[in-house]
């Protein structure tokens, strides 16, 4: 028989797919890894995975302890998942801005949401910064897991994604691409798919503009959710991506459009952002047919219906020529 324990088993291990109608005017092969087969629908499930097994190893946790995390999106679901398997409490706390259905999706795996001013700054106390620090300092046996210092990020992606993406390519790609949020994903699988093929393997980061990584001068906002910092966090290691390529909120906002028209993958904004700096990558080094592109996409598009994927929506943030462009036609 093949039955999972528990749903938290089925984490990582997720398909590579070639993509065909997007790609149409670079000759390399592009496939993409599709983290919405995790059991929580992204990425951060492998995050919280491992970083939920280091406390508990450590002691930070303890049976019957309380998750206290500033989270709105994928870390969250990843954390209330794990954490629901193995008893613990979880209490996220989150910005008004977040939309009710994000709140909605953490109180149905069980976590208690608690909901703080968006504009709070950093230093005031009902910030979601400092009232998750205080909930931290004042609940016994709580446990903060801060995925944007925690080590157990980016080493979750050095043991599964990477190994995963060297197994399932037969060792051949020569380039992966991702996104930078936390930096965890990209400082993780790029550490190990760099040690495994001697440093062969091309690492490239995909950046919203208007974040520090690609422009430390010209930091300001982008509507791509999940990816971009104004500020380095420690989960991100510079010297590992060897390119950071730029990406409007325009760009990326096509193109996940396309994902699912064309490619029949319906997948989120940072998704998007991806692919499209895998293309002008290619395009700028005029890669071949021996190149093998592996990009990475974090999370699904069902998070996003009523933004990139209305028309309305997009029509009122300024993407009406993203609309009035179609769906056909090449990048
Ligand atoms: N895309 C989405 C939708 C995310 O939630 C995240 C995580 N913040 C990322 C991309 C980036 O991953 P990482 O934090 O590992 O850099």
């Amino acid at each position: 028989m093949n039955i999972s324990k528990n749903v938290a088993e089925l984490i990582g291990n997720t398909p590579l797919v070639e993509l065909h109608s997007v790609t149409d005017d670079v000759e390399a092969r592009v496939v993409v890894k599709v983290e919405y087969f995790n059991p929580g629908g992204s990425s951060k499930d492998r995050i919280a995975e491992r970083i939920i097994d280091a406390a508990e190893r450590s002691g930070q946790l303890q049976p019957g302890g309380t998750i206290v995390e500033p989270t709105s999106g994928n870390t969250g679901v990843g954390l209330a998942l794990v954490a629901q398997q193995r008893g613990y409490r979880t209490i996220f706390v989150v910005p008004d801005k977040v939309s009710e259905d994000k709140r909605a999706v953490l109180r149905a795996y069980g976590a208690e949401v608690i909901v703080t001013p968006t504009d709070a700054g950093p230093d005031d106390p009902r910030s979601y910064y400092a009232v998750s620090d205080r909930l931290a300092r004042e609940i016994p046996g709580a446990f903060k897991p801060n995925q944007y210092s925690n080590p157990n990020g980016p080493e979750s992606h050095y043991h599964t994604t990477g190994p995963e993406i060297w197994r399932d390519t037969d060792r051949r790609l020569t380039h992966f691409v991702a996104g930078i949020g936390t930096g965890g994903t990209i400082t993780g699988t790029g550490r190990f798919l760099k040690e495994a093929s001697q440093g062969a393997v091309q690492i490239i980061g995909a950046d919203p503009e208007g974040s520090i990584y690609s422009n430390p001068d010209d930091v300001h906002q982008y509507l791509i959710e999940g990816v971009g910092e104004d500020f380095y966090p420690q989960a991100f290691d510079p010297s590992i991506p060897d390119e950071i390529v730029q990406v409007s909120d325009a760009e990326a906002f096509d193109m996940t459009r396309r994902m699912a028209r064309e490619e029949g993958l319906l997948v989120g904004g940072s998704s998007g952002m991806a692919v499209v700096a895998a293309l002008k990558s290619a395009r700028m080094h005029g890669l071949g047919k021996d190149s093998l592109m592996v990009v990475l996409l974090p999370d699904s598009g069902r998070g996003y219906l009523s933004k990139i994927f209305s028309d309305e929506w997009m029509g009122e943030n300024g993407f009406s020529d993203v609309l009035s462009r179609g769906t056909q036609r090449p990048v």
